[in-house]
């Protein structure tokens, strides 16, 4: 037997590489990179290709092994080059991320030293440096230290645990969903919709609240509609609010909304995925007054915080109700009991065995200290609303002034021609072209364009071009329409 297992140890010596092969990997990899951040300028923000990463399905999982060189190729061709570039500056639709070149290196060293960050007696240093990092957040908007939370994949995620959290502590259980409301408004992110069905509360009903003229959800309507529920015999049991909308980044009242939902002893979560790191700057801090007062808060790093995606964090205030809804003892466990000192994310969230994200986030903020963060948000914030500005210089229509970094506009053609047709034509224009890649919405019927001002590496240059492109995209296609229409005449 000790034969047969020393030879398949030397058959698998491949998988333990020696020093030299490692670096040798690691240049190839290395020089990839760079070329890849070199031309970030070059390649197209938005590149629409014949083949959808064809290549791909022509390179499979072999039994036999491959050439670095060509799997990189492989890569380049088919995942690095068709579709969208997260990476450019012209990013400015949906929410764009960041992807802090610090935290690449960070991601490299978890992956390195692949530290098991679920459970602090296993490694005390990487759970301490994850709830640090939480509690930084807590501290930002204004959470008690005794608050904590999870660092989670995204927003989605966290936002399903706060849910689960709140349907918890309030008491709803499944004799009782048919009774339970949970209130929120139709500017909600879909994520939430799909966390409510996943927590198990789709008979819940879900009470959808006006929103004002700057689509923020209108907190006498809440008190009403609270009031009007309670007195049918129902369970009025959570409220979700937006600090940054993802359609134009408005922020509900929270101050307001806040004290309702404590006045009714109801759960408040707030969801700041896109926008809770602009709490950082003196622009924005005020607006976010009440948010303090939440149960719950999603926020995540890989939007406002320019990391790379898979960054998002949940911040719960009451930390009891987050134990209560994600502990778990089994006795393999035994061994691994040091909980009382630093509570472990295993015991906070519906992971065990999780990647150490804490070091990615980490790395950029010692690195570089807040401060760059702080006044790169100020930055996004003016590029913004100097967009704002100059956009109705050239014609176009405008949503509500900007209070983050997203605005709505549209460009309303002369001659009664279909405006919502005419606007998702820019849209098209400006992906053909590519260099700068938007995307719209439709609020209540109405086709607006959005910019979302949130790269680190969206400056006055990039807003400029893309002012300077809808401008000759809307000629142009105003041009045509003049030819097609002499041509019929
Ligand atoms: C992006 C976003 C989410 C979802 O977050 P993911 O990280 O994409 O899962 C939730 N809420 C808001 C307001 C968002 O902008």
């Amino acid at each position: 037997m000790r034969a047969k297992i020393k030879a398949l140890q030397a058959q698998s010596a491949p998988i333990q590489p020696n020093d030299q092969q490692r670096k040798q990997w690691q240049a190839q990899v290395d020089a990839y990179a760079h070329a890849f951040l070199e031309k970030i300028g070059e390649r197209l923000c938005f590149n629409e290709t014949e083949d959808l990463a064809q290549g791909l399905l022509d390179f499979p999982i072999e039994e036999t092994a491959k050439e670095l060189t060509s799997i990189l190729e492989v890569l380049e061709q088919n995942v690095d080059t068709p579709g969208l570039d997260p990476c450019s500056g012209g990013h400015m639709a949906y929410i764009p991320g960041g992807g802090l070149f610090p935290a690449a290196l960070g991601d490299f060293l978890a992956a390195i030293t692949n530290r098991y960050a679920g459970i602090f007696f296993s490694n005390p240093g990487a759970v301490r440096m994850e709830n640090m990092l939480i509690r930084w957040m807590c501290d930002l908007i204004g959470f008690p230290q005794t608050a904590l939370g999870n660092l989670t994949s995204g927003g989605s995620i966290a936002n399903l645990i706060a849910i689960v959290t709140a349907r918890d502590a309030q008491g709803i259980r499944s004799k009782t969903v048919e009774e339970a409301v949970i209130y929120l408004s139709h500017q909600a992110h879909h994520s939430v919709q799909k966390a409510i069905r996943i927590a198990g509360l789709n008979e819940a009903r879900l009470h959808y609240l006006p929103v004002d003229d700057r689509f923020r959800l209108d907190a006498t309507a809440l008190e009403q509609a609270i009031q009007a529920d309670r007195a049918a015999g129902l369970r009025p049991f959570l409220v979700i609010a937006s600090a940054g909308t993802t359609d134009v980044g408005a922020i509900d009242p929270l101050a307001k909304i806040a004290r309702i939902a404590q006045d009714q002893n109801l759960w408040l979560h707030v969801d700041a995925a896109y926008g809770g790191f602009f709490i950082l700057t003196e622009e924005i801090k005020a607006q976010y007054r009440g948010i303090e007062q939440a149960d719950s808060v999603t926020i995540d790093p890989h939007k406002s915080l320019f990391m790379p995606y898979g960054s998002g964090a949940v911040l719960i205030k009451n930390v009891a109700a987050l134990k209560k809804t994600h502990y778990y003892f089994a006795n393999y466990m035994q061994d691994a009991m040091l909980e009382d000192r630093e509570p472990s994310p295993a015991d906070l969230s519906p992971e065990l065995t999780k990647h150490f994200r804490g070091l990615r986030m980490w790395l950029p903020l010692q690195l570089y200290g807040v401060q760059a963060f702080r006044v790169a948000l100020s930055e996004k914030i003016w590029l913004c609303r100097y967009f704002y500005e100059e956009i109705q210089k050239r014609g176009f229509k405008v949503g509500p002034y900007p209070e983050l970094s997203v605005a709505i506009y549209r460009y309303v053609p002369p001659g009664g021609r279909a405006a919502n047709a005419f606007n998702a034509q820019i849209i098209q224009a400006m992906r053909a072209d590519g260099r700068i890649y938007l995307t719209s919405t439709t609020i209540d019927g109405v086709y607006w364009l959005r910019i979302a001002v949130l790269h680190y590496r969206t400056h006055l240059e990039e807003i400029d071009l893309c002012l300077q492109l809808l401008e000759e995209k809307v000629r142009e296609l105003l041009k045509e329409d003049h030819k097609k229409s002499t041509s019929t005449a």
